[in-house]
Formats: C-alpha cells, sequence, structure tokens
C-alpha cells in the first residue's frame, strides 16, 4: 500500500529509490566524577583536535563540490571549535565540578544552544544548529562512536533523516543520493539551500518521514509537490515515473533555449536576469541562460560570520561576479539588513516591527562607514564588469539623493587616488515601499532605473506580513491595488526614458509573467531554475496581445477576478 507524507518542497524534480536512514547516534551521557581533571581537559582538547581534522577534510569535499560559499559552513565550525566561549566553560566545569568531559561539553552546548533557539530569529536558529553539529562531532570522538558518515554511500538512495546538518548535506554524493526528506526545516534552511544547488530533489518538514520510512523502503521523492511517497504500489510508482518523465522531457525543453534571447512573438525583447545571494551562484545563473543578474543581494556577504566583511572581501565577491559575468548586467544591491535578516555583531536594539523599522537603507546613511566600505568595494569591482546600483527600501527622495551622494563622494575619493572606477554605472532604487511607487514619477526623474520589490511591495501595501500564516490571504500579488502600483512606476520611468525591472519572486510567477509583459516591464528577475520556464513562456505570448487586456486587468475588483481571467486567457492551468 503506497503511504502518502506531506512536506514542503524544497528542491524540485522527482527521485525514486530505496531509502536510507542516516541514523543520529543516541548519545547518551552520564555525569561521572573524576579525579584528574587535568587529564581530562588534554582528553576534552583532544577530542576536539580530532573533530576539527574531520571538518577540515569535509570542507576540502565541501569545497571541491559545492563550492566557497558552502564551504564557509565549516569554516564558521571551525571557528566555533576554537571559540574560547564554547571551550573555556566546558575546561572551567570539569575543573570546577571534577566531572567528565562528555558531560560538561553537552551541559555547556546544551545551554548555548537553548538560548540561540530561543532568540526567534532564523540567523540564530542557524547558529544553534552549528553548535549542536560541532558538539555532536566531539561527543563521538569522546565516546568511541562512529558517527555516520554520507559520503560513504555507494549505491543508490534516498536520503531520510530527521534533520541534515551541513556538514552531512555536505557530504552528500550526488552520483548516489538521488534526493532526500527530513523531518523538519523549511524552505530556506540550510539544507534546503544545499540541495537546491546541488540540484538533489528534496522535501523538508515532513514531520515524519523517520517515523514512517524503514531502511530498504522504496521511496518517492517528488520535490514539485512536496510530496513523499513510501512503498508506493505499481500504479502509484507509474505515475511517478511518468510525471518524472514529464518533469525531464520538460526540462530537456527548456534546455534548448539556454542561449537564446528572450523575444516574444511579436518580437519584442524582455531580460531575464537573475536573483543570486553568493558569488557560487553564477555556475547556476549561467547554466541557466540569464542575460544578466537583476538582483544580488549582498547581505549573505554580511551573514554567516562574527564582523562585518573587509573592503578587501567585498571587492573580491563583486569583482567574481562581475568577472563571470562577462559584460552581462549585474545589479548589486546594497546592504539589505534588518526584518528578519539580522547581524547580531551589529548589536542593535530589539525592535516591536523590525520590518518597519531601523533597516536596509536607513541603517547604512546612519552607519556610514559601513555603507561606504561597501560601496568602494563596489566601485573599485566596478571595471571589471557591467555593474549597475541600487538601494533597498527607499521611502522618500531625500534617502536616495543622500544615499546617491555619497556614492558619488566615493568614487571622487577613489579618482582622486587614481584608482579605475567604470565612468557609466547606472544607479537606481528598489520600489518597495509604497510611498516611492506612488511617487515614481518624481523619483524617475533622477534615477536611472528602478527595480520592484514586490515581496516587500505586497506586504506593505496590504499591511500583511510576508511571513505571516494567517494573514497569508491578504498577500495577494495579483490585487488590482499591487498591479496599479505595478503599472504606475513603469509608466513613470518610461516617461523619463527609464528602465524598469521586477527582482520579487512574483517576476518569476507564471501567472504574473503575462500581465507583467502587458504592463510593459523590462526586465524580469528571478530564481535561476525559473529562468527556462519563463523564456519558453515568453517566446509564446504576443507583447501587443497582452498590453490589449492592461485596462480590464486594471480596473477588475478583486485578484480572484485577475487570476481566473489570465488562466482562461492564457491557457494556464
Ligand atoms: C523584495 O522585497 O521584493 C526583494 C526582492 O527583496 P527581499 O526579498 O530581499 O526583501
Ligand atoms: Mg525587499
Amino acid at each position: 500500500m503506497s503511504k502518502f507524507i506531506q512536506g514542503i518542497a524544497a528542491s524540485s524534480g522527482i527521485a525514486i529509490a530505496k531509502a536510507y536512514r542516516l541514523e543520529t547516534p543516541n548519545f547518551s551521557i552520564e555525569k561521572k566524577a573524576i579525579a584528574a581533571p587535568e587529564a581530562e581537559i588534554e582528553r576534552f582538547l583532544a577530542a576536539v583536535d580530532k573533530a576539527k581534522g574531520e571538518l577540515e577534510k569535509i570542507r576540502e569535499h565541501a569545497l571541491q563540490e559545492l563550492g566557497e560559499d558552502k564551504a564557509a559552513i565549516f569554516s564558521a565550525h571551525l571557528l566555533v571549535l576554537s571559540d574560547p566561549e564554547l571551550l573555556n566553560p566546558v575546561k572551567d566545569k570539569i575543573q570546577a565540578e571534577q566531572v567528565n568531559a562528555e558531560y560538561a561539553l553537552n551541559e555547556t552546548a546544551s545551554m548555548f544552544v537553548a538560548m540561540f533557539e530561543s532568540m526567534d530569529n532564523e540567523y540564530m536558529k542557524e547558529r544553534a544548529a552549528d553548535i549542536r553539529d560541532v558538539t555532536k562531532r566531539v561527543l563521538a570522538h569522546l565516546l568511541g562512536i562512529a558517527i555516520s558518515n554520507p559520503s560513504l554511500i555507494s549505491e543508490e538512495v534516498i536520503v531520510i533523516a530527521e534533520d541534515l546538518t551541513p556538514s552531512d548535506t555536505a557530504q552528500l554524493n550526488r552520483q548516489f543520493v538521488k534526493g532526500f526528506a527530513t523531518d523538519i526545516g523549511g524552505r530556506t534552511s540550510h539544507s534546503a539551500i544545499m540541495a537546491r544547488s546541488l540540484e538533489i530533489p528534496a522535501v523538508v518538514g515532513t514531520k515524519s518521514a523517520t517515523a514512517e520510512i524503514r531502511n530498504g523502503d522504496m521511496v518517492i521523492i517528488d520535490g514539485l509537490d512536496g510530496q513523499v511517497v513510501v512503498n508506493p504500489s505499481e500504479e502509484v510508482l507509474e505515475q511517478y515515473m511518468e510525471k518524472r518523465s514529464r518533469f525531464e522531457a520538460q526540462k530537456a525543453e527548456w534546455a534548448k533555449l539556454v542561449h537564446e534571447q528572450t523575444t516574444t512573438k511579436d518580437g519584442h525583447h524582455v531580460e531575464l536576469a537573475a536573483n543570486i545571494g553568493t558569488p557560487e551562484d553564477v555556475k547556476g545563473v549561467l547554466a541557466n541562460g540569464a542575460e544578466g543578474i537583476g538582483l544580488y543581494r549582498t547581505e549573505f556577504l554580511y551573514m554567516g560570520r562574527s564582523d562585518l566583511p573587509t573592503e578587501e572581501e567585498q571587492f573580491e565577491a563583486y569583482k567574481t561576479v562581475l568577472e563571470r559575468m562577462e559584460g552581462k548586467p549585474v545589479v548589486v544591491r546594497t546592504l539589505d539588513i534588518g526584518g528578519d535578516k539580522e547581524l547580531p555583531y551589529l548589536e542593535l536594539p530589539k525592535e516591536m516591527n523590525p520590518f518597519l523599522g531601523f533597516r536596509a537603507i536607513r541603517l547604512c546613511l546612519e552607519m556610514q562607514d559601513m555603507f561606504r566600505t561597501q560601496l568602494r568595494a563596489l566601485l573599485r569591482a566596478s571595471v571589471y564588469g557591467n555593474l549597475k546600483i541600487m538601494f533597498p527600501m527607499i521611502a522618500t527622495l531625500d534617502e536616495f539623493r543622500q544615499a546617491k551622494a555619497i556614492l558619488l563622494e566615493e568614487k571622487a575619493k577613489l579618482q582622486n587616488e587614481n584608482v579605475p572606477v567604470a565612468e557609466n554605472i547606472e544607479i537606481g532604487m528598489m520600489v518597495e515601499i509604497p510611498a516611492a511607487a506612488v511617487l515614481a514619477d518624481q523619483f524617475a526623474k533622477e534615477v536611472d532605473f528602478f527595480s520592484i520589490g514586490t515581496n516587500d511591495l505586497i506586504q506593505y501595501t496590504m499591511a500583511a506580513d510576508r511571513m505571516n500564516e494567517r494573514v497569508s490571504y491578504l498577500y495577494q500579488p495579483y490585487n488590482p491595488a499591487i498591479l496599479r502600483l505595478i503599472h504606475s512606476v513603469i509608466e513613470a520611468a518610461h516617461k523619463e526614458g527609464k528602465w524598469a525591472g521586477m527582482c520579487g519572486e512574483m517576476a518569476g510567477d507564471e501567472l504574473a509573467i503575462p500581465i507583467l509583459l502587458g504592463l510593459g516591464l523590462d526586465e524580469f528577475s528571478m530564481s535561476a531554475t525559473s529562468i527556462l520556464r519563463a523564456r519558453a513562456q515568453v517566446k509564446k505570448l504576443s507583447k501587443e496581445e497582452t498590453a490589449s487586456f492592461k485596462e480590464t486587468i486594471l480596473s477588475m475588483d478583486t485578484a480572484e477576478e485577475v487570476v481566473a481571467f489570465v488562466k482562461k486567457t492564457f491557457h494556464i492551468n
């Protein structure tokens, strides 16, 4: 009997293979009195060293398989293992309480984990996961227990685990691991992000995969719809094999478009660009035939570390991206920290409404040293490609003017120092605050381009938190209010001879694309894996035809009405 388990689709594709349970060994830690604390501390430090040696190897493996930024997770783990804030309390506890190292480590690490987990903040939760991960490794050495080593898997399997730590995921060999399912995690958890970059189908957050799946069970991972099927019947298996063939055939069809321009049936070109978070992502951008990068979220350079990145580190990252894109446009967004993206080391006071608080450009205009460092790094990198710079969360003209003035000041300083800087860097802004959208005609006189950030524009226009399930019914991209705002931003740009793009999730949405094309959007920036699908769709559309529905759509009453009309008119299921 086929058993179906619903989870969250984390990485697309369909995989069918036998289950391989990645067991987390059960460490039972006893408290023991010890007579020689000095020797016990030595034993503890020896285990830490062994764990470090292993992590070095895993980091090396990750570097080759996954690239520099994913390998950085293990550099972070190595840092945790060298951190006196963790090691000293363990040593002190062994000394003062005369207890065994396992107990002292477990107690100390649990305290840190509990503290970080209670912080209700994704970033700190990830740090808790890091500590748990390295603690497990050291405990295994202390107890002489072998922890599972996913890199040793040598037959085709689907990995089933409660959770996959970053070190587990980095060790997965794509040749053998066809997919995975976990009990916990969401689309933005480390394992999900890694699955997407490895292009392994994955379903996370199933709650019960480990309870319901045994070693050797036949398992289907449907990373398109977030389903896991256990021991499928012949009939179900056949259905999924067909679904897999359809998906593969479709991907192969789309892949033919990789070197093509994105041109509508009636000969209009639109630019399909990709959103990236790190220089490593450029590989996927090129493999998927993007015509540029429409949003480089630079905040990831600042996250997962304990201090600000230097000008040199940033320069290297920006230069790498620009060089790899070989002259194609690269829109870099200056630091957009705040909201759900915190930098603990900035030690900013907690806020009642972080999404409406001291964030992004507001923070950069006040913490100018940090902002200027980023701008200098960007300006220095500008000679290596086609750089465009944009500012996030602009609410007022004054903010844009200030940010631009600082940018031009830094440019002049560099030129005085005889540092080469590209002459014609376009300077634009994100339109993601309704006030800026309403006043787009005024902004359009001063910017070189707009990039509409619908992820935030929708939440601020509808006053519905983009992360709150209870109000998700109000998070309506197709609400005519949103469409009218988008329309007026595009019109305002065009009136001044400027271009308008979109880098929110909506830009890659199959239902939104015909509407946005009709509204005259010039650039669509989306996740790299959506590009070929979008290109195939645009090629079948006529810009003139989509534009002819503009007035009809903008005068509709509800989002439902818009959706029904678009589905029917453009034959979308
Ligand atoms: C947006 O708000 O639409 C956007 C692209 O930025 P982020 O998702 O990073 O807030
Ligand atoms: Mg935003």
